[in-house]
């Protein structure tokens, strides 16, 4: 991974982090928005991960937030 497309991750996250249903471009290959899927953990404190796929490339990522 260059440093372009982590740097596009990490934009990515932030707008994702804020705003979930934000339609947001897959770092890696740049053609189509990126899933955006939550799962919760049964936790005492609330947590979840939001998961970022893009159906194109393949490409993930996930925000613990
Ligand atoms: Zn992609």
């Amino acid at each position: 991974m260059n440093t372009e497309v982590i740097e596009r991750w990490i934009e990515a996250g932030k707008n994702i982090a804020i705003n979930p249903s934000v339609n947001v471009l897959c770092p890696v290959c740049q053609k189509v928005f990126l899933q955006i899927l939550d799962i919760k953990f049964d936790t005492e404190t609330p947590q979840f991960e939001r998961h970022m796929i893009c159906n194109e490339c393949g490409a993930y990522n996930a925000l613990r937030l």
